[in-house]
């Protein structure tokens, strides 16, 4: 981590950009950079500072992303299309050499967060119906009118909107890391003898307890704030993955939950893989799960699992898709069946939705009539943001069912599960 090459050490008050942002505290941290929260002092205003490491890996990585950024940034100026902003970007040079930086609007948890906070249980439809508007408006925006992939889709890359000034944050506030003490007499002890001391260090302990319970009792009252914000637009981040729809540079893209089968089977991709990862956030947000977790077992790999799974709940992929890649035959003999995973067990996305997780029966049928299509094995038949965003089951606006399905509507959404597979069988496989 902190050492010539990698992370820069920042302590808060520490300046950046000839002084124009100030730091303030850690946001958060990845395999590339620290994030810092910074006061930026021409604008007035907080902001995010992505610090990235310094080796030219990480150097060239950044610029990568301020190629993606400046794109975005530049093309959407009302800042409507729920893509973060990117406002700045420098470089610092530290003890551990050059770090570019790259300075974002301030934004607030990301959804994995929210998730967790909900005890990993679903946030209810009325959320994820209006998270699910404002990442298609995004992916709409990437894709239609930018010809970008995003291709690393998943909750921790989408972050809400902060409607919280991050200077009143009540649970960051009187906890920072003792990084202001002042020098020389560092715990205010000198001239106290042993006994008392001791008795001053089990105060401190006592005190350090208590401040636990309350930071998590901060932290469970800003979730429930969080939660019932009106407000639950969000925006998409993190960059370092996309690419141009005509420019791919790799065939291995995407964190493996949320991976496209084509990409697994190396068909090629497209704008399509964002759609399928689309559906499996909004599937985690409503079940609080993931769809697809698969792993390696005895005698197959965690790939031929992950096309097991899927094959599951949506059906067979059809035979011509599943040998035309250049991975098929490492899972697929010539009639279209997985070499080593013999006996599946078939569900579907609506009968997981209320045996797994005891949705009622027209909630689950109306939500997997969204989802279904996007999980289409053949990416070209998938719908597009754009035609998702007219989706009836987005129209309505609570946590309750939305009426019957106007098929007209649906059509133009290609509702129907074109592998012809999907077997409405009892038993529950996941
Ligand atoms: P990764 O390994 O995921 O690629 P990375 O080093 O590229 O990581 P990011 O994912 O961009 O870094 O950011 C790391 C974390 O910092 C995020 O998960 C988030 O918690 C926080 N963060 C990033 N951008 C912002 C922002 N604009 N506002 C608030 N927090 C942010
Ligand atoms: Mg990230
Ligand atoms: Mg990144």
């Amino acid at each position: 981590g902190y050492r010539k090459g990698g992370y820069h050490a920042v302590r808060p008050g520490d300046h950046f950009a000839a002084g124009r942002y100030v730091a303030q505290r850690k946001l958060g941290w990845g395999n590339f950079s620290t994030v810092w929260l910074a006061f930026d002092v021409q604008s007035q205003k907080f902001v995010a500072l992505k610090i990235q490491k310094s080796a030219p890996e990480f150097a060239q990585a950044a610029l990568h992303e301020i190629e993606f950024l400046s794109e975005i940034t530049t093309r959407d100026p009302s800042n409507c299309k729920c893509i973060i902003q990117l406002i700045d970007h420098f470089k610092h040079t530290g003890p551990n050499g050059q770090h570019i930086c790259l300075v974002f609007e301030f934004l607030g948890d990301s959804l994995l967060k929210l998730v967790q906070y909900n005890r990993y249980k679903g946030i209810g439809f009325r959320r994820v119906r209006e998270i699910c508007r404002s990442i298609l408006i995004g992916l709409d925006y990437l894709h239609r009118e930018l010809g970008i992939i995003h291709s690393d889709l998943k909750l921790e890359n989408i972050l809400l909107v902060s409607t919280i000034d991050p200077s009143k944050d009540p649970i960051r506030s009187g906890l920072q890391p003792n990084l202001e003490r002042p020098e020389g007499n560092p715990n205010g002890e000198v001239g106290l003898n042993p006994i008392e001391r001791k008795l001053k260090m089990r105060a401190r302990r006592v005190l350090a307890k208590l401040a636990e319970k309350r930071k998590s009792a901060a932290e469970y009252a800003r979730a429930e704030r969080s939660l019932d914000g009106i407000d639950m637009t969000c925006k998409i981040v993190d960059f370092g993955n996309a690419c141009w729809a005509d420019n791919q540079f790799t065939d291995f893209i995407q964190t493996r939950q949320y991976r496209a089968p084509e990409v697994i089977l190396g068909s090629g991709y497209s704008f399509p893989v964002d759609m399928w990862s689309f559906a499996c956030i909004a599937f985690e947000l409503a079940t609080g799960e993931m769809l697809f977790t698969p792993k390696e077992g005895q005698g197959y790999s965690e790939d031929e699992d992950h096309l097991a799974l899927m094959m599951e709940v949506l059906g067979k992929i059809p035979k011509k898709i599943a040998t035309m890649g250049t991975k098929s035959k490492e899972y697929f003999d010539r009639h279209g069946d997985l070499k080593r995973i013999r006996r599946l067990k078939f569900s579907s996305v609506e009968r997981v939705l209320v045996d797994k997780y005891k949705i009622p029966e027209s909630d689950a049928r109306e939500f997997a009539d969204f989802l279904c299509p996007l999980f289409d094995f053949a990416p070209e038949k998938r719908p597009t943001a754009a035609q998702c965003l007219q989706h009836k089951w987005l129209q309505c606006n609570d946590d309750k069912t939305c009426g019957t399905l106007n098929t007209t509507d649906a059509k133009n959404v290609g509702v129907a599960h074109s592998t012809g597979n999907t077997v409405g069988s009892d038993s529950k496989s996941i």
